[in-house]
C-alpha cells in the first residue's frame, strides 16, 4: 500500500487526503491548525497538528518512511518553500506540490519538486476546452505538451479500421480506448472497425489533439 503525507488541510489539501485514503492509500493528514485535523481525523489514517516548516518535526512523524508528499499551501510562499526543502532534504521520493502562480510553480520546480500543479489553471484549461468545441467530451491533462481527449468518433473515421485509419502517422496521436454504450475497450487492436456512436480516447500532444478536434 502506498504511503502518503498531506500537508496543508484547506479545501484541497483535505479533498486530496480524504480521496487517497478512499482509494486505499495510508495517508497521513497534517495542518498548523488543529481546527482543520479534527475535522479529517476521522477520514484519514493518521491526523497529526504540527508545524512542517520545522525539519525536525517532519523528521519525528518519518516523513522519509512515505512514498510521496503533497503539499497544499497555495497563499505562503515562504512556508511552501521551506517545506518543499525539508522534504526534499529528508529524502521523501516523489514531492507534489499545489502552486498558487506561475511563479510559485518555477520556485518549487528549481527546488526539485516532482510534480507541481495549479489546480486553478488545470480547470479552467479543461472547461475552456471544452466549451470552445461542442464534440469534446473530457480532456486530461498529462503534462503541459500532453493530454487525452475523449472525442465522438469523427464522422469520416465511421466504418474504418485503426489500420486504415492510420493516426499516430497522420495525426500524430494513438488511440488508446474506444467507448460504446455497452462497454470500453481498451488498447484496441488495430483491426478494430470504428462504429456509428463510438468515443474516441485519444492521446497526444495538444497541438495533435487539437487537429482531432477539428476533423
Ligand atoms: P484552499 O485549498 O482552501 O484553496 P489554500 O491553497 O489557499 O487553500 P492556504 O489557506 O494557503 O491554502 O493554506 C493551506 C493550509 O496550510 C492552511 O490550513 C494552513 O493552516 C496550512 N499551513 C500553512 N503553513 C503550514 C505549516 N507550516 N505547517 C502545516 N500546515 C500549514
Amino acid at each position: 500500500m502506498k504511503t502518503y503525507i498531506v500537508i496543508g488541510l484547506g479545501r484541497f489539501g483535505a479533498e486530496v487526503a480524504r480521496k487517497l485514503c478512499e482509494l486505499g492509500c495510508e495517508v497521513l493528514a497534517m495542518d498548523i491548525r488543529s481546527d482543520l485535523v479534527n475535522q479529517v481525523a476521522n477520514d484519514v489514517t493518521h491526523a497529526v497538528t504540527g508545524n512542517a516548516q520545522d525539519k525536525e518535526v517532519l523528521r519525528a512523524l518519518g516523513a522519509s518512511n512515505f512514498d510521496c508528499a503533497i503539499i497544499a499551501i497555495g497563499e505562503d510562499l515562504a512556508a511552501s518553500v521551506l517545506i518543499a526543502m525539508n522534504l526534499k532534504e529528508l529524502g521523501v521520493p516523489y514531492v507534489v506540490c499545489k502552486a498558487h502562480d506561475e511563479i510559485h510553480r518555477r520556485v518549487m520546480k528549481k527546488l526539485g519538486v516532482d510534480r507541481v500543479v495549479i489546480p486553478e489553471n488545470e480547470v479552467a484549461g479543461k472547461l475552456a476546452r471544452s466549451l470552445s468545441s461542442h464534440n469534446v467530451l473530457d480532456y486530461i491533462e498529462l503534462s503541459e505538451e500532453y493530454g487525452i481527449l475523449e472525442v465522438p468518433a469523427p464522422g469520416n473515421w465511421v466504418g474504418k479500421t485503426i489500420l486504415e485509419l492510420n493516426v499516430r502517422a497522420k495525426l500524430g496521436v494513438n488511440i488508446i480506448a474506444v467507448k460504446n454504450d455497452t462497454k470500453t475497450n481498451v488498447s484496441p487492436s488495430a483491426n478494430y472497425r470504428i462504429a456509428e456512436g463510438d468515443i474516441m480516447v485519444v492521446l497526444g500532444d495538444n497541438k495533435a489533439l487539437e487537429a482531432v478536434q477539428k476533423l
